[in-house]
């Protein structure tokens, strides 16, 4: 089916940070599959990891125990500091889980019409208790009616949750993206998240967040949230955790912990052996080459950087990111430029239709780097060179 407008381009092969087309063409990788290879194209530890796996086990079913998806559960519980972990397969699904989590939590507080608090501009996913929960109304459209039980406030906007704390005894959850990644690379305050734990803990609401595209390494921590000094009850993953290989993950805390009990949630395929040890080798290598910390440093190289070279253009509104999550705004629609890119061959992909965005993996070199810089900088000042700065837009 349509559902996506794609480029006619159509890669064959990749390695590391690079794709190769059909007729030999080479690009340069700034968007990750969007979020998800972090540790590059046809990794060679993922590439054996497969083989290895699928010459073992693929698939059994969780109606037994799965040694591999014990030993992921295991890490990402120590790694996050939470309790435990439902496996699915992809974000949208993680999602669901997460908002069966909040509605049975309300439940069992004898709230009969549960409320997820969410933020405008998110984005949760597509099906429908996941897109109900997104705070877009372009990718809603048509899709009405959209479940009741969520309530929109602005991201990044304290004051907004603290009123409706006082006007909403229905809540039970709130639902935000430490970093909003569809929606333009918004980074919120430094101290929003610690005050939205609080809030949450006054209230008695779980703190979920959607870290599916945050999270494995991208900020520079492995969990965004690990740059303050909280723990959320409810964290999603998926993306980046099977760099490629479809694997999502609802992790769950204290008093989330024990409401996903037998017969309440499932999935056929989630937490396959085949998913599960790919996420671990996924893991491993993020630890064993210490790629948080080189998201950090990276990320501060290419800030920097796109800041020497577009500081001075007056239609670059801004320049912002945390570890390896970057975007460039503008101040005027600039979608065409995901092609132009395109043609240069880089990828990269324009988000709330001004934002370009930037999501390399986490295993970009400095020079390759340099290279993304030059070339899109390039691109942005030649776009922009004949328009005059939107102040309107
Ligand atoms: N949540 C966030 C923050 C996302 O960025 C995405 C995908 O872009 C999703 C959820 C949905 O994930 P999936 O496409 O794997 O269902």
């Amino acid at each position: 089916m349509p559902t996506y407008a794609r480029f006619p381009v159509l890669f064959e092969r990749g390695e590391g940070v690079w794709l190769w087309d059909k007729d030999g063409g080479c690009y340069l990788d700034a968007l990750s599959g969007i979020a998800v290879c972090g540790l590059g194209h046809s990794n060679p530890v993922v590439r054996e990891t497969i083989w290895e796996q699928a010459g073992k086990l693929v698939h059994t079913s969780n109606l037994y125990r799965i040694e591999p998806q014990e030993q992921l559960a295991e890490k990402l519980t120590h790694l996050s500091g939470m309790g435990n972990v439902f496996f699915c397969n992809s974000g949208t699904e993680a999602n669901e889980a997460a908002i069966k989590i909040a509605r049975i939590f309300g439940h069992n507080r004898g709230i009969k019409f549960p409320t997820i608090v969410t933020t405008e501009n998110s984005f949760h996913g597509r099906t429908m208790g996941a897109l109900s929960a997104t705070g877009n109304a372009s990718v809603q459209k048509g899709f009405e009616p959209l479940l009741d039980g969520f309530l929109k406030i602005p991201f990044d906007d304290v004051t907004a949750l603290e009123e409706v704390a006082s006007q909403n005894p229905d809540i039970v959850a709130v639902l935000i993206e430490p970093i909003q990644g569809e929606g333009g690379i918004q980074v919120p305050a430094d101290d929003y998240l610690e005050k939205v734990r609080t809030l949450c803990d006054q209230n008695n609401w779980l703190m979920m967040l959607d870290e599916i595209q945050t999270g494995i390494g991208r900020t520079g921590k492995f969990f965004a949230f690990q740059h303050n000094n909280i723990t959320p009850d409810v964290c999603t993953l998926a993306k980046a955790l099977g760099n490629g290989v479809p694997i999502g993950a609802c992790l769950a805390a204290g008093q989330a912990e024990k409401l996903l009990n037998a017969g309440k949630h499932g999935s056929t395929f989630g937490g396959n052996p085949l998913a599960c040890s790919v996420a671990l080798s996924v893991i491993e290598q993020i630890e064993q080459q210490n790629l948080t910390e080189r998201a950090t440093q990276l990320g501060a190289r290419l800030l920097k950087e796109f800041r020497l070279r577009l500081d001075s253009n007056p239609s670059v509104r801004q320049i912002r990111g945390k570890g390896l999550m970057i975007g460039i705004e503008l101040d005027q629609p600039c979608t065409e430029l995901t092609g132009r890119a395109l043609e240069q061959k880089l990828l990269v992909s324009v988000q709330r239709e001004n934002t370009i965005r930037l999501l390399p993996p986490l295993i970009m070199q400095d020079q390759e780097a340099d290279l993304l810089v030059e070339t899109l900088s390039n691109l942005i000042n030649d776009f922009t060179l004949n328009s005059a700065p939107n102040l309107s837009y």
